[in-house]
């Protein structure tokens, strides 16, 4: 007979929840006391630890999770380091059986988690992993031919006609835990901004944690579903669910998204479909990370490694801030910087700006959003970088370069959405908001806007820059 008074730790990463977690089920039908225990490993993490948005999402949801562990008599173990020593090292001092956790697919959590099995296991303690973030994992789809999915549509029909979603599990009624051991404090970890808090626009926005998370989704279906279809491209209105940081962190899973569109009234339709749509984008980017592990890193297409990245510091610097003088690519950074997100439409306009207007490699904007969005995510940022730069797997082609006056009037109509981020634009009338530079005079005087002074003159002009892109891929097209 199994000793069951010995404990088993259940090791919370992107799963941050009670209700639908696998590995906490799992723990908790091993009828072993519990030790609950996340650790922040910037060490393995490397060049992709949390960057500054991440971390103060990280502070509030573990302050979340924490205090939900706590109402059913737990508490939650927090630990900093290289979790391929912490977690054997906890497990040797509590005297823990066995370790439970749900997957990971970043490359380097892969290398660690494997080697942190292996030791656990060479020490004879059960160290079990189960999927609690994905709906279906990249080994288990794959073409007829027996390869990865590169292209998303015949990615879709596969997911949608054999991987159908098994039904979320509830949180456990009740658990028994184990006597705690020592723990750091949160506050200790120093992860809120203070010199100086910038996150003010962060608070207003969000509620980090599993109840924010479900509130969003109910929002979203009573509110947005029913027009996602058209809302989802306009930035101006809520017209999308803002469940990407609440996934990236696990606070919800894609399964309970997924039961709870298909559970409500226009479940059916083509608006959530739509929607259902871009949940598997979500999937499809882990299939590609997991396939193709430098794919964050590196050109998909290797030609792309022979183009000449001519932008300067200066212009990096201006898109950055918010500053280049085409109002939706401002609107949309300041946006980015103020609240830790910014809208789908508008991430591609900023992203084909940076690299097809401005010549600067995607992996610096990758940076720049990796350390600036709350839901900031290795294989759903490298896609959305490659995708926009048309080096990507299934990418849009280099020759489609967005122009970002006619982005703007089509998808910001009224302008609404540029006045609300650039408030020194604000009173400028519709026909002119997407491009100041053609105003006349006096509309500009009645205005209150002085070009170059309280607003930047486009720092390159957008006809140009096309026509260097295209010739400069002209360049590269044929390279291996
Ligand atoms: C250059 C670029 C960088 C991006 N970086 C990230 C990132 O770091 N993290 C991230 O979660 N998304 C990223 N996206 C995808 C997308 O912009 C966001 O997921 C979306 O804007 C989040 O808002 P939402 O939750 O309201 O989306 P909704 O429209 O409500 O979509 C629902 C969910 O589907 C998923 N999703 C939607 N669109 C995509 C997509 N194109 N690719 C992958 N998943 C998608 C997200 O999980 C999202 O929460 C990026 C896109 C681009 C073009």
């Amino acid at each position: 007979m199994p000793d069951l008074s010995k404990p088993a730790l259940v090791w919370f990463r992107n799963d941050l929840r009670l209700s639908d977690n696998p590995a906490l089920m799992a723990a908790s039908a091993s009828g072993r006391p519990l030790i609950a225990v996340y650790v922040l490993d910037d060490e393995n993490a490397g060049a992709w630890a949390m960057g500054g948005a991440s971390l103060w999402w990280l502070h509030h949801t573990l302050a979340s999770l924490a205090q939900n562990l706590e109402a059913i008599g737990g508490s939650l173990i927090l630990k900093r380091g290289k979790a391929d020593e912490m977690i054997p090292a906890l497990a040797d001092e509590t005297g823990a059986a066995a370790v439970y956790w749900n997957r990971a697919y970043e490359p380097w959590a892969i290398a660690r988690d494997t080697q942190i099995k292996a030791a656990l296991t060479q020490a004879s303690i059960e160290a079990r992993s189960f999927n609690g973030s994905l709906i279906v994992e990249p080994w288990e789809i794959a073409t007829k031919q027996g390869k990865p999915y590169k292209v998303f549509t015949p990615f879709w029909k596969s997911l949608k006609a054999s991987h159908r979603p098994a039904d979320p599990i509830a949180a456990p009624a009740e658990l028994s835990f184990a006597a705690p051991p020592t723990s750091d404090r949160l506050d200790d970890w120093a992860l809120l901004p203070t010199r100086p808090d910038w996150a003010g626009g962060l608070r207003q926005m969000w509620s980090p944690g599993e109840a924010g998370a479900q509130t969003r989704l109910t929002t979203f279906i009573a509110e947005g579903l029913s027009d996602y279809d058209t809302g989802r491209d306009k930035p101006a209105v809520r017209g999308t669910s803002f469940l990407s940081p609440h996934l990236h962190f696990g606070e919800i899973s894609p399964r309970q998204v997924w039961h709870a569109i298909e559970a409500s009234p226009q479940g059916q339709g083509e608006d959530a479909d739509s929607y259902l749509s871009e949940i598997a984008w979500r999937e499809f980017s882990y299939n590609l990370l997991y396939h193709f592990p430098s794919f964050p890193e590196d050109n998909f297409q290797p030609r792309f490694d022979h183009f000449d990245w001519t932008g300067t510091d200066a212009d990096f610097a201006a898109w950055t801030r918010g500053l280049t003088g085409y109002p939706i690519v401002d609107a949309g950074m300041r946006q980015l910087y103020e609240t830790g997100w910014m809208h789908n439409r508008v991430r591609m306009i900023v992203a084909s700006f940076l690299v097809k207007d401005l010549f600067i490699h995607w992996r610096r904007g990758e940076d720049w959003f990796w350390d600036t969005l709350v839901d900031a995510d290795l294989a759903s940022n490298a896609a959305g970088w490659q995708w926009v730069a048309g080096s990507g797997a299934d990418a849009a082609p280099y020759f489609r370069i967005f122009n970002p006056v006619s982005q703007g009037e089509k998808f910001d109509p009224d302008g609404d959405y540029v006045r609300k981020w650039i408030p020194e634009l604000a009173k400028l009338p519709r026909r002119v908001i997407h491009a100041p530079w053609t105003a006349d005079r006096a509309t500009l005087a009645q205005a209150g806007v002085t070009l170059g002074l309280d607003y930047p003159k486009p720092i390159v002009d957008h006809a140009e820059a096309r026509q260097k892109a295209l010739a400069a891929f002209a360049k590269i097209k044929d390279a291996a």
